[in-house]
């Protein structure tokens, strides 16, 4: 294979995430009726409607996890993943068996970050950060949050999310979950312009599902000997500890409005069973802890891991007056299962949270978890109602102009082809954030069989926007829409 032809797989690798946040595949508020029929006893929780396989959860959460694997930084202690496993193992052993799915296999490693936080992925891979670990009172405590995320996957919440929150098929799904967990705020074309849609709605899970996860979470504990009171004493000290912004953990799983009274109520209709005496583990991997440098946060982690890529990291690189010219030689590009694409050989493949961008050196700028760049072409899909390209289209320069307000449109929308797709085009005139100078920003849209907006869009300074404008043509021009 030559250069021309190079393909590389979907990468989300040395991005520089500066608001890199650990979330679970979650989503906007979607009504889900929460069975509360209580059989004299515990209330009995159904999972809510889910349109993807257990086997759509399992490989999501396995690609999200190799690349959670390769962003964040794994704590390799032997006491602390040696707690993890034992009181993890406790907990799976104890999923009620109508909720246990073969496929699926669980798995808990630490995040050597500060902040207070964990997440589980879809089909079973979880990450507790080490600052839970350390904020925690006692082992019950961890094995709340643990049972907590656990009945989330147990219950395929996050697909069951997107089952009712997009029409995405698995590949774009993956995207956003990784975009989520790594960072909601790359991803913003000429300014934080296209905060669209699927990102956004992955962050959270909907107080129904928190609901249905601290009564599951409930029984769990019980089952495993754990009393589950002390889930909700985890949640607690959590809030307390939050700061002033509040920790991520608790907006990713709003407090569904009585957690407290309402894990209580029910803990008062569970029996423990088997309790946990023992807990020399949990003190033994706190003390280790407690001796080790202190955990960087994930902002910090998060930037040395960019550090260590064999090329030069890709913050801080806005040069605009020494950005070579486009390379006349093409890279290709495979993006999950979404789209492909040939870039010039010279431009750099930067992912974000939904979207990709490629552009040339001293070209872009990362470093305030904010993307912004003077070269190049941002590519995604944004959300859209409509079913209308030009209105879609409206809406996507409605949303960029909300982070440039210096943005105008001197055109209409003129045809044009994309992924042999009839697509429209247009051009607009910004004021650059980053350089305080003019430039264009070419527009290429087309809407995808689930009506969701592809786009791509090029940014050039005003007086060089002649020569990007071909090299634009053909980078979209080569563009493969693969769903
Ligand atoms: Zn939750």
């Amino acid at each position: 294979m030559d250069e021309r032809t190079t393909q590389r797989k979907c990468c989300v690798r040395r991005i520089v995430i500066a608001t890199a946040r650990a979330r679970v595949l979650a989503v906007i508020g979607v009504v889900v009726l929460l069975s509360v029929s209580a059989t004299g006893g515990q209330t009995v929780i159904t999972p809510p409607k889910n349109r993807y396989t257990p086997a759509q959860d399992v490989e999501l959460g396995r690609k999200a996890a190799a690349e959670v694997e390769q962003q964040l930084p794994m704590l390799r202690d032997e006491d602390v993943t040696s707690l993890l496993a034992s009181i993890g193992r406790r907990l799976v052993e104890s999923v009620p068996q109508e909720l246990e799915h073969p496929g699926f296999h669980y798995s808990f490693q630490v995040v050597n970050v500060r902040e207070i936080n964990a997440f589980a992925l879809p089909g079973g891979p979880m990450f507790v950060n080490r600052g839970m670990i350390e904020a925690a009172r006692t082992e019950g405590e961890v094995a709340g949050v643990m049972a907590h995320e656990l009945s989330h996957v147990a219950l395929r919440h996050g697909t069951a999310q997107a089952t009712k929150a997009t029409k995405y098929e698995i590949g774009t799904l993956l995207g956003a979950v990784v975009g989520a967990i790594i960072g909601g705020n790359v991803g913003g074309a000429v300014a934080q312009g296209t905060q669209f849609g699927l990102g956004t709605a992955f962050l959270r899970f909907s107080r129904e599902f928190e609901r249905q996860a601290d009564l599951l979470g409930s029984h769990i504990m019980a089952a495993a000997g754990y009393d589950p009171l002390e889930m909700a004493s985890m949640f607690k000290t959590i809030e307390t500890q939050g700061g002033s912004g509040g920790p991520q953990w608790l907006s990713d799983h709003p407090n569904p409005g009585d957690r407290y009274a309402s894990i209580t109520r029910e803990a008062k209709l569970l029996k423990v069973q088997n309790p946990v005496r023992d807990t020399r583990a949990f003190t033994r991997a706190q003390a280790g802890l407690r001796r080790m440098t202190p955990a960087p946060t994930t902002k910090e982690a998060t930037r040395q891991a960019a550090g260590r890529g064999s090329a030069p990291a890709p913050d801080g690189r806005l040069e605009p007056g020494r950005v070579a010219p486009p390379s006349s030689t093409y890279t290709a590009y495979t993006e999950g299962d979404v789209f492909r694409v040939s870039v010039p050989s010279n431009w750099r493949e930067l992912p974000g949270g939904n979207a990709v961008t490629f552009a040339p050196d001293g070209a872009y700028d990362s470093a305030d978890g904010q993307r912004t760049f003077t070269h190049g072409v941002e590519i995604g899909v944004a959300r859209n109602e409509t079913r209308d390209l030009r209105t879609a289209t409206d809406e996507l320069i409605a949303s960029l102009a909300r982070g440039n307000p210096n943005l105008s449109r001197s055109s209409g929308y003129d045809r044009t082809k994309i992924g042999g797709r009839q697509g429209v085009h247009t051009v607009l005139s910004n004021v650059s954030d980053a350089t305080g100078q003019h430039e264009r920003i070419a527009v290429f849209t087309v809407l995808l069989r689930d009506a969701s907006l592809f786009y791509a869009l090029g940014v050039a300074p005003r007086d060089r926007f002649p020569v990007y404008e071909a090299t634009f043509r053909r980078v979209v021009g080569s563009i493969e829409i693969m769903n």
